[in-house]
């Protein structure tokens, strides 16, 4: 049920589709995040209207609310959502482990990953302190955000709860270790995070009475050889696809490395998805160096505190509260065709973002996310006409 097919290559861009059981995804793609079953702000029609292909829902999160039980009842997660088309769920892993690392480490930053923004960050506070994770060979626990109540995750538990929820595609838990992480613990917990994918996978297919699709993840942080013995691990093993995880180093030209150690010795017949980026200068870079799937909350989030994408704006961005806009009839961006820039003036965006309507959150999601995926409908299109540099050389171009 699932494939993937390399339509065309661009130097190391690929261009390709991938099969589910509900529909096909055009890669190279972005995956708006559906942390807890819903895209913030926005209904899966204005998802389809706006051409996202597949949405990535979070497994800790959903295992914590409402819980895996209940949305096997109501049909699964597609049925639950009202989403038919792809969908993937992450393992967790990212959740469980940030949330340690950085009380371990006393950084608040790297951890800000919960629902509900700021209401919950006492729970992470930047005071160093003991892990809120304890670890060992079996699996993990932890203790929820929520009400304070202990958790644990093995491989095996995860892959029966992404079995209840349904997903298309499903990845393995995995110990992401964080920039803080030194040389040696980063090695012990990518072994571990090996052992967990063996132990994942037997369990996928002792239970393989559903079609869904496993992603194994390459962790390594941003150490040389470990990236590259992961990813060799990882891609010696019956996985559909690969996910790489983990800390990708502190700047931007520590994630190009991470990238072009990590990518090569990878199949080309299988997918890959690089886990939470979702500037637009990273997109041109990870693609092409090979990436086919990333997913990053960045267009939601910044939708909601009204920055919003445009091609003109320095680093890509509009701020709509800005006063210049108060009486700006024009639309968000000249040429756009989502719906928002389609009907509605700057002057009102700013108005609803200022009086904290609803609405805006809605109408700036819907913009961020159309201007992703039309410039995604343009990358692919120049990757399979070979002028994917003339294309990145086009948008950072500034008049
Ligand atoms: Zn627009």
């Amino acid at each position: 049920m699932f494939s993937f097919k390399l339509l065309a290559n661009d130097k190391a861009a690929r261009a390709g589709e991938i099969i589910t059981p509900h529909g096909s995804i055009h890669t190279p793609s972005f995956i708006p995040v559906g942390t807890l079953a819903t895209v913030k702000g926005i209904s899966v029609n204005d998802l389809r209207r706006i051409g996202s292909q597949v949405i990535i829902a979070n497994t800790y999160h959903l295992h914590l609310q409402p819980g895996e039980d209940l949305i096997e009842t109501m049909g699964g997660l597609h049925q639950f959502m009202g989403w038919d088309e792809p969908l993937i769920t992450d393992s967790g892993g990212f959740q469980i482990f940030s949330l340690g690392a950085a009380k371990e480490h006393g950084v608040g930053k790297i951890a800000s990953i919960f629902p509900y923004g700021k209401n919950h960050e006492g729970h992470i506070s930047s005071k160093k302190g003991k892990s809120l994770v304890n670890l060992d060979e079996d699996g993990v626990e932890f203790i929820s955000y929520r009400n304070g109540a202990r958790h644990r995750f093995t491989p095996e538990l995860v892959i029966e709860i992404e079995r209840k929820l349904g997903a298309d595609i499903i990845l393995v838990l995995d110990e992401c270790t964080s920039p803080f992480h030194d040389y040696e613990y980063t090695s012990k917990a990518m072994d571990r995070t090996h052992r967990w994918a063996i132990r994942a996978l037997k369990e996928f297919k002792r239970t393989s009475f559903k079609s869904q699709a496993i992603f194994g993840i390459i962790q390594g942080g941003a150490y040389h050889d470990l990236r590259k013995k992961s990813a060799q691990f990882i891609s010696e093993q019956d996985f559909d696809g690969y996910a790489i995880g983990g800390s990708l180093g502190k700047s931007t030209k520590e994630m190009h490395k991470v990238l072009e150690w990590t990518l090569p010795p990878l199949p080309q017949d299988k997918p890959r998805h690089l886990l939470g980026i979702g500037e637009i200068e990273d997109i041109f870079e990870v693609i092409s160096r090979g990436v086919d799937l990333f997913d990053c909350v960045l267009p939601t989030r910044l939708a909601r505190t009204g920055t919003l994408f445009t091609k003109e704006g320095e680093r890509f961005r509009m701020h709509i509260r800005n006063a210049q806009y108060t009486n700006d009839p024009q639309p968000i961006e000249n040429g756009c065709d989502c719906y928002t820039c389609r009907n509605f003036s700057r002057a009102y965006l700013r108005h609803l973002i200022m009086a904290n309507e609803l609405l805006a959150i809605q109408l700036a999601s819907i913009h961020n996310l159309y201007f992703l995926e039309s410039l995604m409908r343009r990358i692919r299109t120049s990757i399979k006409e070979k002028r994917l540099a003339e294309l990145k050389k086009e948008w950072f171009l500034k008049a």
